[in-house]
């Protein structure tokens, strides 16, 4: 018998367990502050020395790196571990589902990765722990070793679009997907809501995971309010063992 692909699609509520705020939701940090938005929105980020100075302090003391993965992101990973397939799509860039154990090509990151920077001039790509290091050292905006470049974390700021190739993936997860986990989402940021939808368009059981109500309760077969860090392991819990 084949096994059931299951697809998860994970949004800030998965981490707020792990101490990471929601930045990037409707509600969330830089909504509700322009000026912070302002230091992760593209345009203001190339043109203003200034707001990339800012930027390297918020990501030095915002302690995303020291992050640790929390029950519900363990039982993902356990999931796979089990034997079912399972592909993750997240609106996160913590990094956390790959450090609990997903393998990272099973992982789909809609919104890039906080733990790595990239050159803006030549593509050169580095550790965000190494550029970190060099901001405490006293480089208040590290440039490129490379060519001097500006580096950017490799996060989609405000002003980017996503990457063609990610989103194409996961498109093609939510179409093949049986049964697609909604979790932590407040499924109202495209493309994320969008996915939502076309796994039940396509047929899959979708399973909405959130403590408020999402536009797409009403098509989903199961809404679960329980917190996530005890929802998740049941759920999960249950498919592994029926695999
Ligand atoms: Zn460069």
């Amino acid at each position: 018998m084949t096994k059931p692909l299951v697809a998860l699609l994970s949004g800030a509520g998965i981490s707020t367990d792990s101490g990471i705020p929601d930045y990037r939701g409707p509600n969330g940090v830089w909504r509700r502050d322009p000026e912070a938005e302002k230091l992760v929105t593209y345009s203001y980020y190339m043109g203003d020395p200034e707001i990339r100075r800012r930027a390297w302090r918020m990501r030095r003391e915002g302690r995303a790196l020291s992050a640790e993965p929390n029950d519900a992101h363990r039982a993902v990973a356990a999931l796979e571990r089990s034997g079912v397939p399972v592909r993750v799509i997240t609106q996160n860039v913590d990094g956390l589902h790959q450090l609990a154990g997903m393998p990272a090509r099973k992982v789909l990151e809609l919104h890039g990765s906080a733990r790595s920077v990239v050159c803006t001039g030549c593509g050169a790509r580095g550790s965000m722990a190494e550029a970190l290091a060099r901001v405490a050292a006293g480089e208040e905006d590290p440039p490129c070793r490379e060519c001097g470049g500006i580096l950017k974390s490799t996060t989609v700021m405000f002003g980017e679009r996503l990457d063609p190739g990610v989103l194409a993936e996961a498109v093609a997860v939510t179409k093949a997907c049986q049964v697609f986990f909604a979790v932590g989402s407040s499924l109202q940021v495209q493309p994320a809501a969008g996915l939502a939808g076309l796994a039940a368009d396509h047929g899959a059981r979708l399973v909405i995971v959130n403590a408020e109500p999402t536009p797409y309760d009403d098509r989903a077969d199961d809404v679960v309010r329980e917190p996530i860090g005890t929802a998740l392991p049941r759920l999960l819990g249950a498919l592994a063992e029926g695999s």
